[in-house]
């Protein structure tokens, strides 16, 4: 167990970081379809989950997120597997707090959007609840820490969430999820949704998914201000921008294909784009961050330690100086290398080469 809880770990100024993105993570390594992105991962290889929280703690998480996301009764439903609704849960709770057990990190279960929530039906309001209800119950079962409810596109669905973990008494981190629009899809405006959460009693509160570090810092910054307490920014790291502000709408420059979800990889940020942002974060008061669909390990760690953190993969992080191709320092580079690697990247010729070796240069 942890010698600190989520608001103890908040308290005066402190940071929680934690690795999302196990979803897209599992889809690119080949376990987890995209499209419906169901974790039905979790009951065909539980040592793989396992191993992938185990992979983000080593990269510097605080936190290990119970792998629950879309495992509610809708998304089961659609793919025929509302029977093993239970057993998912349950399994990624167990797997997770067993992680964080043994790695002394938070357990946090997950909720998120259902999918069902429209603005002026109350039917929907009450079957969103019973949908977090059961969830929220297997969280607490399994011995979480806290709760996060995220990727709620609409500020009544996020405070119906929030009133569930609240009646179980856990801590909550909620977070909203920004598309084009500057507002919820119940049109209120990011800072004043987050402030109406936080006034709810939601111990964090903030924005994660859909938008890159560029087109999220300018609510984050907004939300900084409105709120008293801490605030949780979480990113996709993808290159969003003035014209994409979503990873959503991101269309082919050659093609004007779209290509959310199956073809965003040629937009991911870099590590340099992940240390700006979390600079920028830091220096704003963000409290609770990581990133989200997109993340992985490297990039994640580039986070932490930004975050004054040095998590064991902090020993494998980059040292380019020994590269053979852009390094000075390796005890094995000589002069013809380094040559050679101006040849290699097109900036002398072939003549000018085989002229320098003629002539001893090399
Ligand atoms: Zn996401």
């Amino acid at each position: 167990m942890p010698a600190k809880g989520l608001k103890e770990m908040l308290k005066d100024g402190g940071t929680v970081l934690i690795g999302e993105g196990y979803m897209w993570e599992f889809e690119r390594r080949g376990y987890l379809k995209s499209g419906g992105f169901v974790p039905e991962v979790v009951l065909e290889h539980p040592e793989l989950v396992r191993a992938m929280h185990q992979e983000f703690v080593h990269a510097g998480s605080d936190v290990v997120e119970a792998f629950t996301y879309y495992a509610h009764r809708e998304k089961l439903r659609s793919i025929g597997r509302e029977d093993d609704l239970e057993k998912l849960n349950r399994t990624a709770l167990k797997i997770a707090r067993e992680v964080a057990d043994e790695t002394g990190t938070l357990m946090a279960g997950n909720i998120n959007g259902t999918g069902v929530y429209s603005t002026n039906d109350a039917e929907s309001h009450k079957y969103a609840k019973n949908m977090f209800k059961e969830q929220v119950q297997w969280a607490v079962e399994g011995g979480c820490d806290f709760i996060i409810a995220e990727t709620f596109c609409y500020l009544g669905e996020a405070l119906i969430a929030l009133e569930v973990i609240k009646d179980a008494g856990v801590p909550s981190v909620v977070t909203l999820t920004p598309y084009v629009p500057d507002v919820t899809l119940d049109f209120v405006p990011f800072d004043k949704a987050c402030k109406m959460l936080e006034d709810a009693g939601a111990d964090v509160v903030g924005l994660n998914c859909s938008r890159g570090p560029v087109t999220l810092m300018p609510l984050i910054k907004d939300i900084r201000k409105a709120c008293k307490g801490p605030i949780a920014a979480l990113p996709v790291p993808f290159r969003t921008n003035n014209k994409y502000k979503t990873f959503m709408t991101y269309k082919d420059p050659d093609t004007e294909e779209s290509l959310y979800p199956i073809n965003l990889t040629c937009h991911l940020c870099n590590r340099a784009d992940v240390i700006k942002f979390a600079k920028e974060a830091k220096a704003i008061g963000v409290q609770y961050t990581g990133l989200c669909c997109g993340n992985a390990p490297n990039l994640f760690r580039e986070l932490a330690e930004i975050y004054g953190r040095k998590p064991p993969a902090s020993e494998y992080a980059p040292d380019v100086s020994n590269n053979i191709l852009v390094g000075e320092t390796g005890e094995n580079i000589n002069k013809e290398i380094i040559k050679i690697r101006k040849f290699v990247r097109g900036e002398i010729t072939e003549e000018e080469i085989k002229e320098m070796r003629i002539n001893g240069q090399i």
